[in-house]
């Protein structure tokens, strides 16, 4: 049985963007209210008296949008501070990263995966919805916000494309050119039916085996890691920096090595992306008393039957079945 020691906590659902494939326009989200969201002392102590005494060791920031969450640079400083802490990363749209991204990395960020999903203001704009500002705003906003977190030093830089039929498949090779020159890791996502199945019907998704196609003839492809502790494989072009990773959460089911789960906004714990089965309230049970050590106790019992419920939903994602959370709400 993998080990799962690698915590993803969401910080918010909510967000700047509305990405087609998360947060569809028009969709009627439940945005979770300020007195149920985990507190910043609340979730502190969960990840030092709950979780790393279980063994997590790896803690990824992600949301909605983390960088609206009020206090995250003293966050991140918390828990890099926390001696367990191995490995600390955030995952963001960069929209707010560059006048932050030096206090994240001064508090102990050291590694931050941001999403682009086009290198064109207005295709880009058409994924991310329509809030506020011009597409070529937001845009620039963006790849500012990459550049500040290469210039202030965050390696490994990860930029996450999730690739959609008939709107970015086009980029894959301006995308993937990144990496040549910087080493930047461009990593390829499978579109996931998560809260959204309708969306790009009949188009379906590309497989990240047709995507290293187009790659392999344009540069030629070596394979730097298949099959590795994370979702991703990592191939890199020869002669490139960077590497790129493929997640191929559709084509090619990897709940056998998963090692994470997922605390939401609001508290609840996840064992798996799609599949809620035993899935634990800790704020209520925090805030009505319930020890740590019961706490504990809970989770290790979650982790004993969690290759059991590691996601059999992939093909209809959330859409299917009793409940229909999108991404930014499950946290992605
Ligand atoms: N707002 C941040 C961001 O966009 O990077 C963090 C949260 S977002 C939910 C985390 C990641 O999930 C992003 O890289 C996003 O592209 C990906 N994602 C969201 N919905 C998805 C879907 N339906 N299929 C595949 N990836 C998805
Ligand atoms: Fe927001 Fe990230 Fe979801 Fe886009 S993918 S709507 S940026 S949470």
């Amino acid at each position: 049985m993998n080990q799962v020691d690698y915590l993803r906590i969401s910080l918010i659902d909510r967000c700047n963007f509305s990405c087609q494939y998360c947060m569809p326009e028009g969709a009627e989200l439940d945005y979770i209210l300020q007195q149920d969201l985990l507190t910043n002392a609340e979730l502190l102590t969960l990840i030092k008296e709950v979780f790393i005494p279980v063994g997590f060791t790896r803690f990824r920031l992600t949301g909605g949008e983390p960088l609206l969450r009020r206090g995250v640079v003293e966050l991140v400083e918390q828990i890099a501070s926390f001696p367990q802490t191995k490995d600390l990363s955030m995952t963001t749209n960069g929209f707010l990263l560059a006048p932050l991204a030096q206090n994240l990395y001064d508090a102990g960020l050291k590694r931050i995966n941001i999403s682009l999903d086009s290198l064109d203001a207005d295709i880009f704009n058409q994924v991310i919805g329509n809030k506020g500002l011009t597409s070529r705003l937001k845009w620039e906003s963006v790849w500012n916000g990459i550049q500040t977190a290469h210039d202030v030093g965050f390696d490994p830089l990860k930029l996450n494309v999730v690739v959609i039929p008939g709107v970015n498949d086009h980029e894959i090779l301006d995308l993937a050119a990144l990496t040549i020159d910087k080493q930047w890791h461009v990593r390829f996502i499978e579109f996931m039916p998560i809260g959204n199945g309708d969306l790009f019907q009949g188009k379906g998704w590309i497989s990240s085996a047709e995507l290293r196609q187009q790659i392999r003839t344009k540069w030629g492809l070596t394979e730097s890691q298949v099959c590795g502790a994370g979702p991703a494989d990592i191939f890199r072009i020869p002669g490139a920096k960077g590497t790129l990773g493929f997640i191929s959460q559709m084509s090619d089911c990897f709940c056998d090595r998963c090692n994470r789960i997922r605390l939401a906004a609001d508290g609840w714990l996840r064992p798996c992306l799609l599949n809620e089965t035993g899935q634990i309230d800790l704020k209520t049970a925090l805030r009505s008393g319930v020890s740590t050590t019961k706490l504990q106790g809970q989770i290790q019992e979650l982790l004993t039957v969690k290759s059991e419920i590691n996601f059999k939903q992939r093909e209809s994602g959330t859409t299917t079945g009793n409940y229909s959370r999108t991404m930014s709400q499950i946290g992605g």
